[in-house]
């Protein structure tokens, strides 16, 4: 592998092309039938800078980039491989259809109400590409930035806009965006997001983001955008022929007062080692805007604490703020990516301690959940929460005898966001659960039958033991 700046122009390798990249040859038999059957079902998109710079080719398959970016054999059960293999030998394009389309609904592509909630309405009307579901940020999906660079095998994201046929620049986008921001003034963040908007070339960017630096925005204090062109392509921001014209747009968000918070989706420390994507970052904080890192825990991936720390440490060293790890959603190929919540936990802590307190801005693992996204604190033992007196008190106010117990495990979680603010910082208890990996197999402690934000009147009723674990916390 070069770690040479690689100033080539972008070459997209999908299905059809990858036989003509120069690695396909280096690859097993049994790899290259598993990318053509798998990459029918979900998305497969590569380039060749990933190819070429990021994934090592001698440990392929275990390569990390390689599961990232490549279709593996078991993100299918056995059954949908069989059926997708034999439609594909015999030519069948129909029953190929079919098969796809059938695998790719049960593979849930649009989790927690990401379509149906959190749209926003103007005088009745849904406003679709926005979603505003925190009080100070919304989130805008502009038609055009509905791809990216390359596809992470577990992203589904691209499902939301099969359908979307018109991909070019809508005005009427931006004047939905335009009214929804002159009525709600509380909102002081704007996230572009994707896809990754940073496919689009800067000229269309720009028509999106220039309205927004009037002075009558002024509430828009920060803009963010949402992106992974800084590890799939950094050439966006060093040589694409637009390169300059679009750092030139952000020196004059900059200029215009705002913050600009490039919101990097970076998923291994690979992805900082080639010198292009070190150039990008170098050239991007230029204009004054800042790289903020996020990810999230993906088995195969970076199911283990030393990438993270790894990938905190050198991103600190090249002035970028780590910011969230998070939980993959419940969507996708699932089983083949997820690590239970107990364990990204443990990554997380284990990585957390081992980088300096510049590295500890990151907050996680953290689950983009239908109330807000919910954090596991901690996993505590009652033995370590209290001494037997407290016990006492506990079993008192929540009626259940647990000093027979003392080793009694449970998990310590609280919202980083949430749908009522109020939520927010507010820790709450769940069973210990070593298998759960997501927030809807979480169960409230003391055999509770719904969490206290789950409640009506969450926040009137008189909640002892939530106090106390507050207290304890403190
Ligand atoms: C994460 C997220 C945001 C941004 O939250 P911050 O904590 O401010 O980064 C906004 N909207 C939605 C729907 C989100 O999931
Ligand atoms: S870059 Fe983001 S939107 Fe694109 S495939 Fe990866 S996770 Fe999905």
């Amino acid at each position: 592998m070069t770690k040479s700046a690689d100033t080539g122009r972008y070459r997209p390798v999908d299905l059809r092309t990858v036989e003509a990249a120069p690695q396909w040859a280096l690859l097993e038999e049994e790899l290259r039938t598993a990318i053509q059957v798998v990459g029918e079902v979900l998305p497969f998109r590569t380039n060749r800078y990933v190819m070429d710079q990021l994934i090592n080719w001698s440990n392929v398959p275990h390569d990390p980039i390689f599961q990232l970016v490549f279709p593996q054999r078991e993100m299918l059960g056995d059954e949908d491989y069989a059926a997708v293999e034999r439609a594909l030998r015999a030519g069948d394009q129909e029953r190929l259809a079919a098969e796809v389309s059938r695998i790719r609904m049960s593979l849930n592509p649009h989790p927690a109400g990401q379509l149906t909630h959190n749209v926003p309405e103007l005088d009745g009307r849904k406003l679709a590409g926005l979603q505003h579901k925190y009080r100070e940020t919304l989130l805008f999906f502009p038609a055009p930035g509905q791809t990216c660079h390359a596809y992470c095998t577990y992203c589904f994201r691209w499902a939301q806009f099969v359908g979307l046929q018109d991909i070019k620049f809508q005005t009427n986008e931006t004047d939905d965006l335009l009214d929804y921001l002159r009525t709600h003034r509380d909102i002081t963040d704007v996230l572009f997001t994707g896809g990754d908007p940073m496919i689009m070339r800067t000229k269309m960017l720009r028509r999106y983001i220039e309205p927004l630096l009037s002075p009558e925005f002024d509430h828009v204090q920060n803009i963010r955008i949402g992106t992974k062109a800084v590890a799939y392509w950094p050439q966006r921001f060093v040589s694409d022929a637009d390169a300059d014209d679009c750092l030139r747009l952000f020196e004059e968000m900059t200029a215009a007062g705002r913050h600009v918070a490039i919101m990097g989706h970076y998923s291994h420390p690979v992805e900082l080692e080639p010198d292009v994507s070190r150039e990008a970052v170098r050239r991007i904080r230029q204009t004054g805007a800042q790289i903020r890192m996020q990810a999230p825990l993906i088995k195969h991936v970076n199911d283990n604490p030393a990438a993270w720390a790894a990938l905190w440490r050198t991103g600190v060293r090249l002035g970028l703020v780590p910011y969230y790890m998070f939980v993959e959603r419940d969507t996708g190929a699932r089983n083949y990516f997820e690590v239970p919540l107990v364990r990204c936990y443990k990554i997380f802590k284990e990585a957390y301690s081992n980088v300096s307190g510049l590295a500890r801005s990151v907050r996680g693992p953290s689950m983009s959940a239908f109330p807000g996204k919910v954090r596991i604190l901690g996993v505590m033992r009652l033995r370590d929460m209290m001494d037997y007196n407290m016990l006492d008190i506990v079993r008192e106010s929540a009626g259940f005898d647990l000093l027979g117990e003392p080793d009694k495990q449970f998990l310590i979680c609280d919202f980083i966001q949430a749908r009522d603010p109020r939520w927010v910082k507010k820790p709450f208890l769940a069973e210990f659960d070593e298998g759960a990996s997501w927030f809807d197999e979480l169960r409230p402690a003391f055999g509770r039958d719904r969490f206290y934000f789950e409640e009506s009147d969450a926040e009137e009723q008189s909640r002892p033991l939530l106090e106390l674990t507050e207290m304890l916390l403190d």
